[in-house]
C-alpha cells in the first residue's frame, strides 16, 4: 500500500460502478462504463455470501494505485447450487441474471432427473428456465426429442447448434437484451454456444508473459456482452448439482405444484392421505409416476437443506445474542454497575 492511501490523502475520485465478469478469490475483473476490464481487489475478510461473483454490480474505489471494490449492490436474482455430498453450503454460480438456459448435448442425452435438477436450481435463481438442446447437427431426431421434453417436464425448449449455428439466434433471444446464464454439465456444449452466441470476440485477452517468452495466455471471462444487446454468463461444468430451495420446484414442477392446491389438506404429504390430488393424478395416469417420485426426491432434498440453513441462522443468530449480552454486561461493569 502506498503512503497515500495509507494515510488517506488519496482522496482520489468518487466511486464507480462496474460488473463483474469473472470472480476469482480475492480478485474479480469488472467492467468499466468506457467499456474496459480491470482487475479489483475484493473487500478483505468477506465472507464467501458476501463476496462478489460474475454478474454482480459492484462500487470500485480507488486506493492510491489498486482498484477496490467498496460495495456490492444488491442482488435482484443469484443462481447458486448446494454443494455435493450432503453439504448444506451454497456456492453462488451468477447473480443479476434475466434468464437460465439449461444447456443439454444432443449427443449425449442425460437423464430427465438430471434436467429436472437443474431446472429447480434455475428456476430458484428467481430467473425464468428453458431448456437449450444443442448439438443438433449430431441427433436425427432433434425436434421429437425437443417435443418429450417440452411435454414431461412442461417447459420452454430451444434445438440450436454451435456447429451449424441452427437455432441460435432463437437461444440469444431468450437473453430478452438482460442477461442469460447457462448451466449444465460439463461437455454439454455451453462454451461452444458462448462462442457461436458472440462471434469470435468471446476471449478476452492476450497478454505476453513477464519473461518475455511470449507465450499468449488467453483471459477466459465468464460474463460476455451479446452482439444485439444483453450478455451471456458461462457457469463452469459442475458435477454435482444440489437444489437450495422449494421456490425451484413450483417452476420446474409447475404441474404437480399445482395439483397440490386441490389436495384436501393444506399439509398433504402427498402419500397416503385422502383427498391427495397429486396421489389421484397418479391414479389416474395423468401423472407419471417418474416425474412423481423425482419430485419427491428434489423435495425432499430441498427441504433438508432449508432446515439445515434455519439450523445454522437460528445458531448464528444465538452467537450474535450471546456475543451483544456479553459486550452490555462488560459495559455496564465498566459504568460501575
Ligand atoms: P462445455 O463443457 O459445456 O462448455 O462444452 P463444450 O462447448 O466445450 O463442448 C464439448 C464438446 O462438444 C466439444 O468437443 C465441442 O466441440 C462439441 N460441441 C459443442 N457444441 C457442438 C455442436 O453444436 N455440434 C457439434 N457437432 N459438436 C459440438
Ligand atoms: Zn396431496
Amino acid at each position: 500500500m502506498d503512503a497515500d492511501a495509507e494515510n488517506g490523502t488519496s482522496g482520489g475520485p468518487e466511486p464507480w460502478r462496474g460488473r463483474v465478469v469473472r470472480g476469482d478469490r480475492g480478485v474479480v475483473r469488472v467492467w468499466t462504463p468506457g467499456g474496459e476490464e480491470v482487475a479489483v481487489r475484493t473487500l478483505a475478510g468477506a465472507d464467501d455470501g458476501a463476496a462478489p461473483c460474475v454478474g454482480d454490480w459492484v462500487l470500485i474505489e480507488a486506493v492510491g494505485t489498486d482498484l477496490r471494490v467498496v460495495a456490492v449492490e444488491p442482488r435482484r436474482s443469484v443462481l447458486e447450487r448446494a454443494e455435493p455430498g450432503g453439504s448444506s453450503r451454497r456456492q453462488v454460480l451468477a447473480a443479476n441474471i434475466d434468464a437460465v438456459a439449461v444447456v443439454v448435448g444432443l449427443d449425449q442425452m442425460p437423464s430427465l432427473e438430471k434436467v429436472e435438477r437443474l431446472l429447480v436450481v434455475a428456476w430458484s435463481s428467481g430467473a425464468p428456465a428453458t431448456v437449450v438442446l444443442t448439438k443438433a447437427d449430431l441427433a436425427s431426431d432433434a425436434a421429437d426429442v425437443a417435443e418429450e421434453i417440452a411435454t414431461t417436464l412442461g417447459v420452454g425448449v430451444v434445438v440450436c447448434s454451435a456447429e451449424s449455428g441452427d437455432g441460435v439466434a432463437e437461444a440469444a433471444a431468450l437473453a430478452g437484451g438482460g442477461t442469460l446464464a447457462l448451466v449444465g454439465s460439463s461437455g454439454a456444449g455451453k462454451s461452444s454456444l458462448v462462442n457461436a452466441l458472440v462471434g469470435e470476440s468471446r476471449v478476452a485477452t492476450s497478454a505476453i508473459r513477464a519473461d518475455g517468452r511470449g507465450r499468449h495466455t488467453t483471459v477466459r471471462r465468464e460474463l460476455v456482452a451479446l452482439p444485439g444487446g444483453g450478455a451471456v454468463i458461462d457457469t463452469p461444468g459442475l458435477r454435482g448439482v444440489g437444489v437450495t430451495d422449494s421456490d425451484g420446484l413450483v417452476g420446474a414442477f409447475a404441474d404437480v405444484e399445482e395439483l397440490t392446491a386441490s389436495c384436501r389438506f393444506a399439509d398433504c404429504g402427498h402419500q397416503v392421505e385422502p383427498g391427495c390430488a397429486v396421489r389421484a393424478a397418479l391414479d389416474a395416469g395423468v401423472l407419471s409416476l417418474r416425474r412423481y417420485e423425482s419430485w419427491r426426491a428434489l423435495q425432499r432434498e430441498a427441504q433438508w437443506l432449508e432446515r439445515r440453513a434455519d439450523a445454522r441462522l437460528a445458531a448464528e443468530q444465538n452467537r450474535q445474542l450471546r456475543r451483544s449480552t456479553r459486550a452490555q454486561r462488560r459495559m455496564r461493569r465498566e459504568r460501575g454497575h
